[in-house]
């Protein structure tokens, strides 16, 4: 008898990490925008479904507060160009949020419609429309004031640094983003999903906001290693610090660095910046642990490049999990399983590769405490995505955090996004007290440059 197997089928303990799981127009298929945008009739109808409420509890939810009713009354009235005057003076990346929001948590669940027999206006949808329709032409919408002389150092060319700096570039003033990597755009380019911003989207977006003028660019300049915060703070009136959050929380386990235990976040990086995603490796059978926006990505991804089984792995419950319901019910319905009360104990490996993790199962102790069980069960893995979060990655920022205020591990910033250290603010995902959410980083940005063009004009 032989013992050749045929080439798709390897044996039961060889990991089986290969592209070309599915047909090239498939995966295409997969990665196709997950809301493709409404047509002129449906966001009339949209609009018209709107009460254009008083005191619009939608707007209250919006983190950058839009004004909700206004822009989509404008839509009605066919003033696209006014609507999207509207979302963008508030939030100057309507458009990528208009993609990546979770608005089913956000303005939608807020939106007087949403109730058992109706269902929320599809506010998300028709700011993408407003937006999408005057992107090529959007720096037009504003202009830049006369300037000031007053010069910014903005840190890190992400949402939240790109949105002070063009608030703070329309007010006049002088802008250096300094940027360690090559492309702008932060997560919008590197790390949000590829089915919720397909194509060049987010490079389109950055280069309509750097539109205004006023703005320099210096790529491979990073903070810790290029820049001191010290000099920065020496040669601009005022600092913006929106680097981020690079560094990856580790599981803890011996055997993080096998072969196929693998950072979800660097993985989404390579996905989003491949120019064929049918040539990247995707193992068959692919364990995510975690419970955000990143482990829902990560495996929704696996699953759409022709992973057969993967399953997220989350240590809580499924309410307790950061990832809306939404968010977890999208991953169910394209062939993610989703396990809770669980923790990864033991990476099992082979030759030197993952091809398991035991897990414990746990509960909540009478102290309110996770525990083990004591219980345990496996699952086979060719491929384990490490989803668990990630931190500010200090040890490259050493000399700043000697000087900053922090709080739990990121900047501590007051309402105004001013830090301790007089003329540096921050924003983002790096301080301490946000949501972690691409428009959190967008008001932030925008608060901060207020902030700093009131001090400029000497108030506090
Ligand atoms: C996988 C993943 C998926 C996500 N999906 C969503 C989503 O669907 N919806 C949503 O709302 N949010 C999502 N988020 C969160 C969202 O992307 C972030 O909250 C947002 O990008 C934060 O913006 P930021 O500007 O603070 O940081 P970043 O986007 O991280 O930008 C920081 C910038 O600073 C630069 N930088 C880093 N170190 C230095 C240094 N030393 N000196 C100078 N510059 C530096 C970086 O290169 C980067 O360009 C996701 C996050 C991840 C990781
Ligand atoms: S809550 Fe809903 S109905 Fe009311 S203004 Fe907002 S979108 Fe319109």
């Amino acid at each position: 008898m032989s013992n050749d197997k045929p080439a798709d089928k390897p044996a039961d303990n060889a990991s089986d990490i290969r592209p070309g799981r599915l047909p090239d127009e498939q995966i295409a298929a997969n990665f196709a925008d997950m809301h493709p945008p409404l047509t002129p009739s449906e966001a009339i109808i949209d609009a018209d479904r709107c009460y254009f409420c008083y005191d619009a509890p939608c707007t209250t939810a919006c983190p950058t507060g839009i004004d909700i009713p206004g822009f989509i009354q404008k839509i009605r009235s066919g003033n696209l160009k006014g609507s999207a005057h509207t979302i963008l003076s508030e939030n100057i990346m309507g458009g990528m949020c208009a993609r990546v929001c979770p608005t089913e948590v956000l303005c939608e669940e807020a939106c007087v419609r949403n109730t058992h027999e109706d269902r929320p206006v599809r506010i998300g949808l028709l700011q993408r429309h407003a937006t999408d329709a005057v992107l090529d032409i959007a720096p037009a919408l504003f202009t830049r004031a006369p300037t000031t002389g007053r010069s910014v150092a903005v840190i890190g060319g992400g949402p939240a640094g790109l949105s002070c700096a063009h608030r703070l570039a329309l007010l006049g003033h002088d802008v250096t983003v300094f940027e360690p990597r090559d492309k702008l755009g932060g997560l919008n380019e590197y790390g949000i999903a590829a089915y919720k911003t397909p194509g060049d989207f987010a490079a389109r977006e950055v280069e309509f906001i750097l539109g205004i003028g006023g703005i320099e660019i210096r790529t491979g300049a990073a903070l810790g290693k290029d820049l001191s915060l010290k000099d920065l703070r020496a040669n601009f009136g005022a600092v913006f610090l929106g680097f981020g959050l690079s560094g990856i929380n580790g599981l803890g386990l011996d055997g993080e660095k096998l072969e196929g235990v693998v950072n979800a976040v660097a993985y989404i990086e390579t996905l989003r910046q491949a120019p064929d995603k049918a040539a990247l490796p995707v193992g068959r059978r692919v364990v995510v642990i975690g419970g955000g926006m990143t482990a829902i990505d990560i495996a929704v991804q696996s699953k759409a490049l022709g992973a057969e089984e993967v399953t997220i792995v989350y240590r809580r419950g499924q309410e307790h999990m950061n990832a809306s319901r939404y968010e977890q019910e999208f991953a169910q319905t394209r062939g993610v399983g989703i396990r809770t009360w669980a923790a990864p104990r033991t990476l099992l490996a082979s030759n030197g590769r993952v091809r398991g993790v035991e897990f414990e199962t746990t509960r909540l102790g009478e102290d309110g405490k996770l525990a083990g069980t004591g219980q345990s069960y496996t699952l086979d893995a060719d491929v384990v995505f490490k989803a668990i979060g990630q931190n500010v990655s200090w040890e490259r920022l050493a000399d700043t955090a000697e000087i900053l205020e922090l709080r739990e591990g990121r900047i501590a910033v007051d309402e105004r996004r001013k830090t301790s250290l007089a003329g540096v603010w921050a924003g983002g995902d790096c301080v301490h007290g946000g949501s972690d959410l691409t428009v959190s980083a967008v008001q932030d940005g925008k608060l901060a440059a207020l902030s700093i063009d009131r001090f400029f004009k000497g108030g506090t």
